[in-house]
């Protein structure tokens, strides 16, 4: 894959390498990174946590989310999660004990300070490599841990934010995206309601309000599952877009 050029605090790290770092509650810099960050939500990151608090997608949204879509910036439209006006611009789950939401906390929130890129190859099949982001603030580095991005992965609980994120590429790297596509508003509004406002999505789906063939009981008993609605979106919206 060829690879961008990385800002200077940022490194490419192999999947068999091992680097030092933890994080744990004993870090005189516990919750620093969670503070004056951009944080954008994938849709699995706003499924995970729209189950842990309980609310219905369309007022997780409402309440916790900023969308934003700038056609001249990004095809795809953007959502971050609200930061609370403290004079720290403080996540919204952040509190002294540290992170409120930590079983479903975001892909993003799990990887830090890895990133990970996964590419759609021409036979379509996928490559990824993983990248080490060193920041000043940042102390975990000098823990003794060793480990592995794979291990690292493991450990952060990511492999299933990563399946699930890899599940969007057809979507995102599509041909007609690569070849320079723009989407109109009401694609816009699509690809938030498929993927991003899920419980919205499944009541119009099940009450025949979106182009489908109709549901079958046993398909609707799937579907009232989030992870099952979650891939059939992506399907879904793929016909949408580029029809097939
Ligand atoms: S979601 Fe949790 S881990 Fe992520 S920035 Fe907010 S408080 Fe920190
Ligand atoms: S800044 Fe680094 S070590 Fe400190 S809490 Fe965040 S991830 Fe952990």
């Amino acid at each position: 894959m060829k690879l961008p050029l990385l800002p200077k605090n940022i490194a490419r790290i192999d999947n068999g390498e091992k680097f030092n770092f933890a994080c744990h509650n004993q870090v005189s810099c516990f919750t620093n990174c969670c503070r004056q960050l951009e944080l954008a939500l994938t849709p699995y990151d706003t499924l995970r946590l729209k189950k842990e608090l309980g609310m219905h997608s369309h007022d997780f949204l409402d309440t916790y989310v900023i969308i934003e879509h700038d056609p001249k910036e990004d095809v795809f439209p953007r959502l971050y999660l609200t930061m609370v006006d403290d004079g720290r611009a403080s996540c919204v789950f952040v509190n002294e004990k540290g992170c409120s939401v930590y079983p479903s906390r975001p892909g993003a929130c799990r990887a830090y300070p890895m990133g990970r890129a996964a590419m759609r190859k021409p036979d379509n099949s996928l490559e990824d490599y993983y990248v080490l982001l060193n920041e000043e603030h940042c102390l975990g580095f000098e823990e003794p841990t060793r480990q592995t991005p794979l291990e690292y992965c493991q450990e952060q609980g990511l492999n299933t934010y990563n399946d699930m994120n890899d599940a969007l590429i057809p979507i995102l790297q599509h041909d007609k995206i690569r070849q320079g596509m723009q989407l109109d508003e009401k694609q816009v509004d699509l690809y938030i309601l498929a993927l991003y406002d899920l419980d919205t999505f499944r009541e119009k789906l099940f009450n025949g309000n979106l182009e489908t063939a109709p549901l079958s009981k046993t398909q609707k008993e799937k579907l009232e599952e989030d992870e099952h609605l979650f891939f059939y979106g992506v399907d879904w919206l793929k016909e949408q877009l580029f029809n097939n």
